[in-house]
């Protein structure tokens, strides 16, 4: 399959390409950036064919079949509506888009036009993630009764840019990492949270946006999850601790890009570390999406997972300026 690369972006470089080049007959012939000289310098530097600076003219290339979307958030649904109305397969960027409203426009047209959609969650393709979705799901934990999730880190100098100073853009820590957050709750209970309650506060980083929050989640079964999102916390690494009548798990650095960390089981006072999977997680939601364009099943994080994180993130900020506990609106899917 030919790809075209919607935005000349840190994650396409450091993560995407390499993994769309990882999946075989699949390769990167297109690129759009907004500005000509920094698309042709990134074209050359990850060898791709061509750079354009009209999304029309690329989408308007027969030979290209799938697109993937990392442009700032702002830019999310204006083009994969464009690329979906070219007929391309999309994998999307999180948020999906500012609102849960334009979101759901991007999946039912996706739909209409019978393009596969996905949404870039990583998290849930992790080997780490992929093992305790397995023994929450063979009963190793019993029942689940909460979830604590911190993934408070601090947002390198190099990505210190429109997430930090720019709510236009989509930035602020809420709509980067709560969403991922929210997509792995979901993917481990199979339930979409219900109400959310959340502080946020700018300490440092963050100008006319929040870099930190903290917020308690309902699940319909009654399960509470609490997380805390931050882009200046230097020390805290990232855990994941799920809590239940047989065991909990306990996780350390697995809300990461990377195939890292450690899972341990302790059950009383017994602790036993368990083995997991450390393949490429971007590989995996490449080689998943490539595989539901081709027919056979369905992306790791689809459409509907991209406007579900994004209604969770949109109720945390919701809470965060009202004070006020919010039901989570899942918008019209
Ligand atoms: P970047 O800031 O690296 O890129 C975003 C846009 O900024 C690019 O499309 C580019 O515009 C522009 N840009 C890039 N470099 C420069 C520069 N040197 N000077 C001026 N403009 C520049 O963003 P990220 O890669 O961090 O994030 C992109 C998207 O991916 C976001 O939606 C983010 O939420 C998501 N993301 C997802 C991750 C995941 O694991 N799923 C991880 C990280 C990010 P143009 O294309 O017009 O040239």
């Amino acid at each position: 399959m030919k790809w075209a690369l919607i935005g000349a972006s840190t994650i396409a470089s450091q993560h995407m390409i390499s993994a769309i080049r990882a999946q075989e007959q699949n390769d990167i012939i297109a690129l759009l950036s907004s500005d000509s000289a920094r698309g042709e310098s990134y074209a050359a530097e990850h060898s791709i064919d061509r750079a354009f600076t009209d999304l029309d003219a690329l989408l308007a290339e027969p030979s290209v079949e799938a697109v993937y979307i990392s442009t700032t958030n702002e830019k999310h649904f204006p083009q994969a509506m464009k690329a979906i109305a070219a007929g391309k397969h999309v994998i999307c960027e999180k948020p999906l888009a500012m609102s849960v409203a334009d979101a759901c426009e991007m999946v039912a047209a996706a739909d209409a036009a019978q393009v596969v959609f996905a949404t870039n969650h990583h998290l849930r393709n992790a080997g780490s993630h992929l093992k305790i979705r397995e023994m929450i799901e063979q009963g190793e934990l019993g029942d689940v009764q909460a979830i604590r999730v911190g993934h408070a880190v601090y947002l390198p100098p190099n990505l210190q840019g429109w997430r930090i100073d720019n709510p236009d853009a989509g930035g602020g820590v809420i709509p980067d990492i709560v969403v991922h957050d929210a997509d792995t709750v979901r993917f481990h209970l199979q339930e979409d949270p219900e109400e959310v309650v959340a502080i946020e506060r700018s300490e440092s980083l963050g100008k006319g946006v929040e870099d930190s929050v903290m917020s308690v989640w309902r699940m319909p079964s009654g399960v509470l999850v609490q997380t805390h999102e931050g882009f200046t916390v230097q020390h805290a690494g990232t855990s994941f601790e799920v809590h239940g009548s047989e065991g909990s798990v306990f996780a350390r650095n697995v809300m990461t890009q990377r195939p890292t960390g450690e899972i341990t089981l302790r059950r009383g006072d017994t602790e036993v570390s368990v083995p997991f999977s450390t393949h490429n997680l971007y590989e995996r939601s490449v080689r998943k999406f490539v595989e539901a364009v081709n027919g056979q099943g369905a992306p790791a994080a689809s459409g509907i997972d991209g406007v579900k994180s994004l209604a969770v993130a949109t109720a945390v900020k919701t809470s965060a300026t009202t004070g006020r506990s919010v039901t989570v609106d899942y918008g019209v899917l």
